[in-house]
């Protein structure tokens, strides 16, 4: 059947929100129709060629960022903390694992939420549930929860404005190699990871100032002082993505412009959904969320219609089954692609099945499950002889506490002290470095 950008209208869709302005909505739409692409669709297929690298084994994907950015917390030192975090990680799985890690953020455009609900009750009084600072706002009044369609606009603002400082600071020196032992957090400061990142950094340092003697530079070899940060997020407000689908003057073809790299969650990802519609059209590389109940014929099924011709890197299966659940459901599953000859990555998002409510009333994760998660993820693909592809992680720079553990020991008492996410709780900085080197064993 013919695809056009906005074939998906003709299926049925879920987690939409409805907007009791329409006709401002279809106006917003109209401007953002009118505003430039974010991204170019040469830079989506070199990040496709890049994940095709890892579908073959030869490079690794780190995918992070927020569970969903908010307009609250928009500044240039969060935008800057979170490159950190990312760069610092991507150094310590790069430098045990010997390939080349492809960096992607769940940033630039990260804002709309699915939700379990449509609406939230409180003290018998039900409203909408909030969806994201792209369509309503966290405070429980009717006025906050109604989805309000001049946010479309605002969070496309905020994401130019994201997208422009990473380019700058990628590009401009901030990613340089020389520069390692400044993407520490401060207050990651004076713990072991610390020490143990320092160490790593010194080594780094050691062998660019030997490269140095032997003539290669930054001058000579550019790459050691820039990188490349792809953006990405989940494609879930489909009137909003198709304002900013873009047909590529050079081949024809039709790519979301609003980020590199977008996936389906798992709530949207019905075979016959408008979801699955849209995203089979865009030659952007995807991705597709892949929870415990996930049936092997439909994945194959999903896989022909995402990735007909089976182009490696256009296809990326982010499961997020649970710590204790993946090591029985994801081996058949892999079994099967393997022996029907797919080329996919396949990326471990540990966050997603391991959330629980602490005892003091917030959703958390704790380090531990979301750690044993990878290490199954690794386990069962090697048995598999496939190659464990990435991660998927929702982290930040910033100093909070959202997630238990880790040997920092963030406990339930603490997670009042810094909670700060609008949706599912993060990784802070120091968890991060912990993960980093604990994924960094699975990669040797
Ligand atoms: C998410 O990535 O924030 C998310 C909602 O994930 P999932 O679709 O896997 O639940
Ligand atoms: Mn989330």
């Amino acid at each position: 059947m013919d695809w056009t950008p906005n074939s998906w209208q003709q299926f049925p869709i879920l987690q939409q929100p409805q907007y009791p302005d329409a006709q401002t909505h279809a106006e917003v739409l109209k401007q953002i129709t009118q505003q430039p692409p974010l991204v170019f669709a040469k830079e989506s297929e070199r990040l496709k060629q890049q994940l095709a690298d890892v579908a073959m084994g030869k490079a690794f994907l780190l995918q992070g960022g927020d569970c969903a950015e908010s307009f609250r917390d928009f500044s240039a030192n969060q935008i800057r903390d979170t490159l950190k975090v990312i760069l610092q990680m991507a150094i310590v799985l790069t430098y045990a694992g010997r390939k080349p890690v492809v960096k992607v953020g769940r940033i630039a455009g990260q804002f709309a939420k699915p939700r379990s609900s449509d609406i939230e009750t409180r003290e018998g009084l039900s409203l909408d549930s909030y969806r994201g600072d792209i369509v309503n706002a966290t405070d429980f009044t009717e006025a906050a929860r109604t989805p309000d369609p001049e946010r479309l606009l605002k969070a496309y603002h905020q994401s130019t404005a994201t997208l422009n400082l990473l380019r700058s600071m990628v590009q401009g020196g901030m990613a340089d190699l020389h520069q390692v032992s400044r993407w520490n957090l401060d207050f990651v400061q004076g713990n072991e990871q610390c020490a143990r990142y320092q160490e790593l950094a010194r080594q780094i340092q050691d062998t660019l100032d030997f490269m140095e003697v032997c003539g290669v530079t930054s001058e000579t070899h550019p790459a050691l002082s820039r990188t490349d940060l792809y953006t990405s997020h989940e494609a879930l407000l489909l009137d909003y993505e198709q304002a900013l689908t873009r047909q590529d003057s050079f081949s024809g073809q039709w790519y979301n412009c609003a980020a590199h790299m977008l996936w389906i969650g798992e709530r949207t990802r019905q075979l016959d959904g408008a979801h699955i519609e849209y995203m089979r059209g865009i030659h952007n590389p995807i991705g597709v969320k892949i929870g415990p109940n996930m049936q092997a014929d439909e994945l194959m099924t999903l896989i022909d219609r995402l990735n007909p011709e089976n182009e490696a890197g256009r296809l990326t299966l982010i499961t997020r089954m649970g710590a204790d659940t993946i090591g029985d459901k994801l081996p058949g599953l892999a079994r099967r692609v393997a022996s029907e000859g797919r080329a996919v990555v396949w990326s471990s998002d540990p966050m997603h099945g391991n959330t629980v409510t602490s005892g003091n009333g917030f959703k958390t994760r704790s380090f531990d499950a979301i750690l044993k998660e990878i290490q199954n993820f690794f386990k069962v693909l090697k048995a598999e002889g496939q190659h464990p592809g990435g991660v998927h992680l929702e982290m930040t720079g910033a100093h909070v506490t959202e997630c238990l553990g880790g040997s920092y020991h963030v406990s339930e008492a603490d997670l009042e002290n810094c909670y700060r996410s609008q949706c599912d709780p993060r990784l802070n900085a120091q968890q991060v470095l912990e993960l980093a080197f604990n994924v960094a064993d699975c990669l040797r």
